[in-house]
């Protein structure tokens, strides 16, 4: 009997801990160097407001009912849009400079899961990759597949120049520059430019988002460029199921960082394997990933959502875009450590 009072008496502490959030949405806007030194005020307010924006549009599907997933494409399609995010619109640049963009939905109640890869026409591939989801036999689709399947199912197609921003373009040219400075230092005739650039420390940008809906269901998503001067056909672990993305009845995630880590160590389904196996709580199973993925050498961070509403944004760099929305409607942004 006095173990069940203890239960009840633990059971209620956390919910009230955690607020009781009945639906509760978080995003992320890429993880990275991101320090407050070389932010402008004005670079931060963007930042800020289009992080308000994302979470806004997720929120109000949220509060009309709408599920998860409805929520997380929508917050996802105006950070798409935004060109401050690499994803769709000011998506980084391939070596060879173009842009190839990743995403990945998965639906936590029944495991359903759709992405794309390294496609170069799909104005918001985040709905590419729900259509995948809904409207396939499959999981995944990359290249000139995703882009017929999508434009077969009336997604909206555009021409590869509709990414092109100058600041992803500048970026790429400042990697070159620091690449070809590298290579005639090494004198090993062995042009590695992609391992070059993906060991230099810069901000990753890549967008996600995880939310819980009125039913108690649970979505992730993620959306990407990948990383600035990758190699052509590289593809990143945003897309892939169980790495950068992942969501079931227990837990939803979305990671960003160094892709290949993440992949290496199935960065977001750990999260949910520890949590099912070891009964360990979203906060510790994400740091503890986090923490295992620098002790690789990588770097990067993640936001996860439990279904108690819960949520833990851990990141080992210096800063990562996020921010969560709860039932009330209180909206809050963060940047920094
Ligand atoms: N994880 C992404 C990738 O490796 C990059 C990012 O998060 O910005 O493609």
């Amino acid at each position: 009997m006095n173990y069940l009072y203890t239960l009840i008496l633990v059971l209620a502490m956390n919910s009230m801990a955690f607020g009781q959030a009945r639906y509760v949405m978080v995003i992320h806007g890429g993880a990275g160097t991101i320090l407050k030194e070389n932010m402008t005020p004005d670079q931060e307010r963007a930042f800020r407001e289009a992080l308000t924006q994302a979470l806004q549009a997720g929120y109000s599907q949220l509060q009309a009912g709408k599920s998860s997933l409805d929520a997380v494409e929508a917050a996802i399609l105006v950070m798409e849009d935004n060109p401050l995010f690499n994803a769709g619109k000011g998506a980084v640049f391939t070596h060879e400079g173009k842009n190839e963009l990743d995403a990945a939905v998965m639906w936590g109640p029944t495991q359903a899961a759709g992405a794309i890869a390294g496609v170069t026409t799909i104005r918001n591939p985040i709905k590419a990759a729900r259509a995948v989801m809904e409207q396939s036999e499959h999981v995944m689709l990359t290249g000139r597949g995703a882009e017929v399947f999508a434009a077969s199912k009336g997604l909206e197609i555009v021409e590869p120049s509709y990414f092109w921003t100058e600041s992803r373009w500048k970026a790429l040219e400042r990697v070159l520059r620091r690449d070809s400075l590298k290579t005639q230092l090494d004198h090993d005739g062995n042009n590695q430019s992609s391992n070059i650039a993906l060991t230099n420390d810069y901000k990753y940008g890549t967008v996600g988002a995880v939310a819980l809906d009125k039913a108690g269901r649970l979505a992730a998503g993620t959306s990407t460029g990948g990383m600035t001067n990758k190699q052509y056909g590289r593809i990143g672990d945003a897309p892939i199921i169980g790495a950068g993305t992942y969501a079931n009845q227990r837990v939803a995630i979305s990671c960003t960082g160094w892709g290949e880590f993440f992949i290496r160590g199935i960065a977001a389904y750990d999260v949910a394997a520890q949590m099912e196996y070891g009964n360990t709580p979203v906060v510790q199973a994400a740091s503890a990933v986090i923490e295992k993925i620098g002790k690789m050498g990588g770097d990067g961070g993640m936001i996860a959502l439990d279904s108690a509403g819960n949520m833990a944004m851990p990141f080992n760099t210096a800063g990562m875009y996020r921010g969560a929305v709860t039932e009330s409607g209180e909206i809050e942004i963060a940047i920094y450590k």
